[in-house]
């Protein structure tokens, strides 16, 4: 038996949740594994070879030339597809578009879940995503559900797609968040939901810091008889 800790972060899309992670991760030096960046490499490459979505034998053939690799570094996510570095065109909007309608085949999330579950047999991980406590890691030590108000979440996120695409609109992040939350909640293959054992964290009116000092108090909890 494995006695490595996982600590699982779900929730709604641009909620923080990766900001959270990684931060507990250098706080606590476990790894930090970006599960939605593997759902966004895959929507990559489905719309570079033009994956028609409906065809299964095109998809289950499409995802075994799909090699996928982080490479930790400073606790930012980099992650390449078939050796490629794509960490930065996994986040622009056509990616963003069109990741929860590839994220919600059964065929990728099988495939991504039995990927996420060998990177946390052996090590101490944190990893966040829509179905980690639910599905990947039931029995996770630690389960935070986040959320925020989608006004909130739409600003922080606009504040950083702008910096690096300045015709970005407030309108389209906030359209494309909640069009995600939809598809992400309503989808048949494990849809994103709080499990019964998960912490809600709302952080709407939180700093960074104070959602670490809440989750850190949460881990301090779990030592304690
Ligand atoms: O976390 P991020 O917003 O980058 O995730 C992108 C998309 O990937 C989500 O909107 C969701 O559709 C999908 N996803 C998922 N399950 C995960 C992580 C992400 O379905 N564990």
């Amino acid at each position: 038996m494995s006695n490595n800790i996982v600590i699982a972060i779900d929730g709604y899309s641009s909620c923080g949740k990766s900001t959270l992670a990684k931060a507990l991760a250098q706080k606590l030096h476990f790894i930090y594994v970006d599960s939605g960046a593997m759902y966004r490499a895959v929507t990559l490459y489905f719309l570079r070879h033009h994956i028609d979505l409906h065809d299964h034998q095109q998809v289950v053939e499409a995802l075994k030339n799909i090699h996928l690799n982080f490479h930790s570094r400073d606790y930012q996510t980099h992650i390449t597809l078939n050796d490629e570095e794509v960490s930065e065109e996994i986040r622009q909007m056509p990616v963003s578009d069109n990741v929860s309608a590839v994220a919600a085949l059964r065929e990728v999330r099988y495939e991504m879940v039995k990927q996420q579950q060998r990177m946390g047999r052996s090590k101490n991980i944190v990893m966040d995503g829509r179905d980690i406590g639910t599905t990947v890691f039931p029995d996770a030590q630690l389960k935070i559900f986040m959320t925020a108000d989608p006004k909130v979440r739409a600003e922080r996120r606009y504040k950083e797609l702008h910096e690096k695409n300045p015709d970005i609109t407030l309108e389209e992040v906030f359209e494309n968040i909640a069009h995600r939350d939809y598809q992400d909640t309503t989808r048949e293959e494990s849809p994103l939901m709080r499990a019964a054992d998960a912490i809600i964290l709302d952080n709407t009116n939180l700093t960074p810091d104070q959602q670490l000092e809440f989750a850190l108090n949460k881990i301090k909890g779990l030592s304690e008889p």
